[in-house]
Order: C-alpha cells, then structure tokens, then sequence
C-alpha cells in the first residue's frame, strides 16, 4: 500500500534502537526524510548510517536527551517544521507506589508526559499553518490496563493520553491529525530489562520470565519492532485523515475484552 507520505519529513523520538527505530523504519520505506534522536551519538549514528543505506531517504541524527529542555530545542532547531512527529523516549523504571517520591514523579512526568506535550505544542501550529500533520505518541498498554510495576509508567501516560484526546478535536479540522499508539510486550532491549527485573523479583531465570510472559499472550510471543513501526507508518499516513484521537492497542491480544 501506497502510505502517500513520500518526500514528508518527520521527526522520531528515541529512535536509535527499539520501537523508535522500527517506527523510523517503517517511515523510511514510506520514503519519509527523518530525524532521529538518541542520547547516545554511536548507536545512533549507526542507525542512520543503515537507514540511509537501505532505503535513500535524508537522515539528520541529534544526540540529545529528549526529556530536557535543552534536547527538544536541538531537536526542534533541526527539524523545526516536520509534518510528522513520532513522540517517544524511555520508560520510566520498575518498582512499587511504595518507591516514589517527588523527585521520582516529577522525572516519570517530565520524561513521559510533558515531553510529547511540549514537542507537539512546538509542532502543531506550523502543522496547522501548512493544513497537514501526523502526530503519533507512542505510550504503552499500561494507559489500559496499569501494570502493577510500572506505576510511574501508568499514571504520566494516562496524563499524555487525556491531553492527546482533546487536543486532536482541536486540531484535526485544520488537517492534522493526532493519535497514540500503545504497544503491549515488544522484543526490544526495554522488556530485556523488565524480564531481567521480574527474573530476579521472582527468582527464576530470565529466560523463564520471558516463557511465562509470552505464554500469557494468545498471540503466544512478543511483537517485534517491525511489526510496531508498520502500524506507526499507517498512523502517519495519508489514509488516517478521519482517525482522531485515538489510542491503538498492539499487544497481540493481551488486553481480554469484547470491545476497546
Ligand atoms: P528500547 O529498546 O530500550 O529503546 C529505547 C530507545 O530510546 C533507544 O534508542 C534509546 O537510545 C532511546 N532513548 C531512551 N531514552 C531517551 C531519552 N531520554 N532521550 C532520547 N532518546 C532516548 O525501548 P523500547 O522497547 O523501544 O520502548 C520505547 C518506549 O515504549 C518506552 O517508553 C517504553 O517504556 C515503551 N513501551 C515499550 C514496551 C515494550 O514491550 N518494548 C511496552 C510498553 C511500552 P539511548 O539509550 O542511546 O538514548
């Protein structure tokens, strides 16, 4: 399918690795020019290298922490008018209501839900102006149903969900259009952690958190990264003109419901 973005620029979030740089990927094979962001300026420039190798689209790289105001004002300065924006960056840690404090809640907040919120408020009025934007956030299955490790994770997304929800009826009658894409468990270094975590909680080996976690799936494995950034490269597509505010769930069929 034709996702009729060629030649669009986009900025990717958190991109080097994962389901950023599966969501760059995927953009890419659109024949989207992308920049792409990382804290790490090796993985990142060999990411791009890649990218560029494979599918001829325009590369810049901004090696900055996405969460600090100095990093989203690189980020902006070298792409200030992309049509696309792919929020993204990392997940806040594991723990317990019990482990938090202020400092902790302020960096999950800053991290998780002010970052995508100012990057789209950046972006949305030169969107507005040009009558035509995407903007995607990646947030995660937790915004659904909260996963008890991840506490920090469930509640600064939830906040990112409720302003995506009013912003995109906002905005969707000047062409730009806003939706959230909440991935359930991916193969990527994130959930490597997480099982790593949940291995020595429980005290069984990690390759036994990874069994339990996958058997609980009726998809009966994790999702891949390219499977994720296929989805990514829909939701910032010509065709989800009047697909506004939504939040899609990839989590192979995790979340047991009838409906939503
Ligand atoms: P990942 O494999 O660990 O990749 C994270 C990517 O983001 C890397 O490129 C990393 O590069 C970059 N990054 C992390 N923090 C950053 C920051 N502050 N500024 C700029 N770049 C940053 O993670 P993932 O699995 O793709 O997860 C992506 C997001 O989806 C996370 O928020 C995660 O919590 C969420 N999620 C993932 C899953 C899953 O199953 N994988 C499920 C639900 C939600 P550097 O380290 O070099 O910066």
């Amino acid at each position: 399918m034709d996702l009729g973005i060629k030649g669009r620029r986009a900025i990717v979030c958190a991109s080097s690795k994962g389901l950023g740089r599966g969501s760059a990927e995927a953009l890419a094979a659109a024949g989207v020019d992308l920049t792409l962001n990382a804290r790490t300026a090796e993985t990142l420039e060999a990411t791009a290298d890649a990218i560029r190798a494979a599918y001829g689209v325009t590369v810049k790289t901004v090696a900055v922490d996405v969460t600090t105001e100095e990093g989203r004002a690189a980020l902006l300065e070298a792409e200030p008018n992309p049509d696309i924006l792919v929020n993204n960056a990392g997940g806040p840690p594991p723990g317990v209501w019990s482990d938090w404090g202020h400092e902790e809640w302020l960096k999950a907040v800053e991290s998780n839900m002010l970052t995508p919120i100012l990057l789209a408020t950046a972006v949305l009025p030169g969107m507005i102006e040009r009558g035509w934007g995407r903007v995607v956030s990646i947030t995660s299955g937790s915004v659904k149903a909260p996963i008890p490790r991840l506490g920090l994770s469930n509640s600064a997304r939830a906040g990112l969900t409720g302003f995506v929800a009013g912003t995109a009826r906002q905005v969707a009658k000047h062409g730009v259009i806003m939706n959230n894409l909440l991935p359930g468990q991916h193969d990527t270094d994130r959930i490597k952690g997480l099982m790593g975590n949940v291995a020595s909680t429980e005290n069984i080996s990690v390759e036994e958190a990874r069994e339990r976690a996958q058997s609980v799936i009726p998809r009966g494995r994790f999702g891949t990264p390219a499977e994720f950034g296929a989805v990514c490269a829909f939701l910032c597509s010509e065709h989800v003109g009047f697909m506004v505010g939504q939040n899609v769930l990839l989590d192979g069929g995790a979340f047991n419901s009838t409906m939503g």
